[in-house]
C-alpha cells in the first residue's frame, strides 16, 4: 500500500466526488482538500430548488447542449446520463425522469442523502477529506500551499487535480478567487461572466408592483432562432426561470455590445394568431374579461399587455392578438454574477489537453465548472462535472495500472 501514488484533489464539488469515487484505491492514495468545514456545499445548494442530477435526452443531443461544442464529447460519451443513473442506483440513489425530461432523485431522497451516499463510497475507499484547508497557491518547488488554522502546510502529490468551481454563490466557497494563482503561473484565465442568470427589464413603475413575484406558466420566450417554453417569474429586477436562464447565454454578447436586446414572449404558444383574433372580434364584453375568460390569460400576462401596449393596440383585435403571440420586451442587462446558477470563463480551454491536463504543468489537471465551458440548467452542469470526474479517474487508473 505504501507505494500508492499520492493524489491531491482541491475542492469537494461533484467533479471531485466522482473523480475520487472512480480512482482505484489500490493504486492511489487520495486526499481531498476543501476550504469549507464540510464538503459539497454548492451541490447541496443545487439541490435546494429542483435537483436536476442530469437530463435524459439521447447522448448526441445531450452533448450538443454544451458550449463550446464538442469540448465534453469524450467525457460525456464515456460516462453518459444513463451511466450516471446506473451508478447512482448502485449506491442506493434511484432516479426518475420528470415531465421536463430532467432527471431527479425519487421522492423521499433529499440532496443530503445523495451527498452522503457518495461520501460513503469515498469512505469505503479510504479517501481522506481534509476540510478547512484553503489552497493559497504554489511553493517555489511547485508543492501546494494550504492554510489550515492559521498555519501553512505544503503538500506534494504525484497527481494534483483542481476542481475549484466557478464564481457564483460565493458563500458556497466557489468564489473564483483562485484565478490569480493560475495567472501567476502563466496559465490564462478568462474573466468570469454570469451564465444561467436573471435578465434585467426596466419595468414601468406602475406595472412593477402589480407583477413582482408573479409566475407565468406555459410561456414561450424567444430570441433570434431560439425559443424555450416553460415557467418564468417577474421580479423587481426583471425575469427569471428556466427559459430565461437558457436564453441568458445567447443574449450575453448582444447585451455587452449594444447595452440591450429584445426578447419576444408568446403568452399562448399553443394557439395561433387567427384563433385569438377571432375570439377577440366576437367578444361583446370588456377586453380584459375576454382575455381572462375566453383566451385564458393570467392576470400577470394581462397586466403586461396593458402596461406596454398603447390604447389603440389594446382595443384592436388584430394588433392585440399579434402582441399576445409576439410580445417584445427589452432586456438591459444580465443578472448579478453572484446570483447566477453558473458561470462561464475561468481556465482557458487552450491551457488543457483532451484529458484536462495543464499543458504547462504536467500531472496537474482542472475539471468542473472552473474551466471555460457552459451549459443550460436542467442537469447538464452536474452531468458535465460528473462525466469529467469519471473520465479523468478512469484515465489515471489506466495510466498507473
Ligand atoms: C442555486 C443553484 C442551483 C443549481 N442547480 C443545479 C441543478 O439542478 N442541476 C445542475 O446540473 N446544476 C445545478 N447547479 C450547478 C452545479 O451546482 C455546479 O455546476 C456544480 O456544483 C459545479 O461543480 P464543481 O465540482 O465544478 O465545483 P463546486 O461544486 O463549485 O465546488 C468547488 C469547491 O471548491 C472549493 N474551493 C474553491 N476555492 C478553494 C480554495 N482556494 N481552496 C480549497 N477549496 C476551494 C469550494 O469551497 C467548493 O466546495 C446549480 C447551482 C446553483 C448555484
Amino acid at each position: 500500500m505504501s507505494s500508492r501514488k499520492k493524489v491531491a484533489i482541491i475542492g469537494s464539488g461533484p467533479s471531485t466526488l466522482m473523480l475520487a469515487a472512480t480512482l482505484d484505491e489500490t493504486i492511489f492514495d487520495v486526499v481531498i482538500y476543501e476550504r469549507n468545514y464540510a464538503p459539497g456545499r454548492k451541490f447541496l445548494v443545487a439541490g435546494d430548488g429542483g435537483f436536476n442530477l442530469t437530463h435524459s435526452e439521447p447522448t448526441d443531443n445531450l452533448i450538443s447542449r454544451y458550449t463550446p461544442a464538442d469540448f465534453l464529447h469524450s467525457a460525456i460519451s464515456y460516462f453518459t446520463n444513463l451511466d450516471l443513473r446506473t451508478w447512482l442506483s448502485q449506491i442506493g440513489i434511484e432516479t426518475f425522469i420528470g415531465s421536463s425530461k430532467r432527471v431527479f432523485p425519487v421522492e423521499g431522497i433529499k440532496p443530503i442523502d445523495v451527498l452522503n451516499a457518495i461520501l460513503e463510497v469515498l469512505r469505503k475507499k479510504n479517501v481522506s477529506i481534509k476540510t478547512s484547508h484553503f489552497w493559497k497557491g504554489f511553493n517555489a518547488d511547485n508543492s501546494l500551499l494550504f492554510e489550515f488554522k492559521n498555519s501553512q502546510i505544503a503538500v506534494k502529490a504525484d497527481y494534483t487535480i483542481f476542481a475549484l468551481g466557478g464564481a457564483s454563490w460565493r458563500k458556497t466557497g466557489s468564489d473564483g478567487e483562485w484565478a490569480g494563482l493560475f495567472l501567476a503561473k502563466g496559465i490564462n484565465v478568462l474573466p468570469f461572466q454570469p451564465s444561467n442568470c436573471a435578465l434585467e427589464v426596466v419595468w414601468p413603475e406602475s406595472l412593477k408592483t402589480k407583477i413582482e413575484g408573479k409566475w407565468i406558466k406555459n410561456i414561450s420566450v424567444s430570441y433570434s432562432n431560439y425559443n424555450s417554453i416553460g415557467e418564468i417569474v417577474c421580479t423587481g429586477f426583471g425575469l427569471e426561470g428556466s427559459p430565461i436562464y437558457a436564453l441568458s447565454q445567447l443574449v450575453r454578447q448582444e447585451i455587452i455590445e449594444k447595452k440591450e436586446c429584445c426578447l419576444f414572449l408568446d403568452f399562448k404558444p399553443f394557439s395561433n394568431i387567427i384563433q385569438l383574433q377571432e375570439i377577440l372580434q366576437q367578444n361583446q364584453k370588456s377586453i380584459t374579461e375576454c382575455l381572462k375568460n375566453k383566451i385564458k390569460l393570467g392576470i400577470t400576462e394581462i397586466e403586461l399587455l396593458k402596461g406596454f401596449l398603447s390604447k389603440e393596440e389594446f382595443i384592436d383585435p388584430k394588433s392585440l392578438a399579434y402582441k399576445i403571440k409576439n410580445f417584445p420586451l427589452t432586456v438591459t442587462n444580465s443578472g448579478p454574477i453572484n446570483e447566477a446558477i453558473s458561470t462561464v470563463g475561468g481556465i482557458d480551454l487552450n491551457e488543457v489537453d483532451g484529458y484536462f491536463e495543464f499543458k504547462k504543468l504536467k500531472k496537474h489537471f482542472a475539471i468542473g465548472e472552473m474551466l471555460d465551458w457552459e451549459a443550460p440548467t436542467g442537469g447538464y452542469l452536474l452531468q458535465g462535472c460528473f462525466s469529467m470526474g469519471y473520465f479523468l479517474g478512469s484515465r489515471l487508473n489506466s495510466i498507473e495500472q
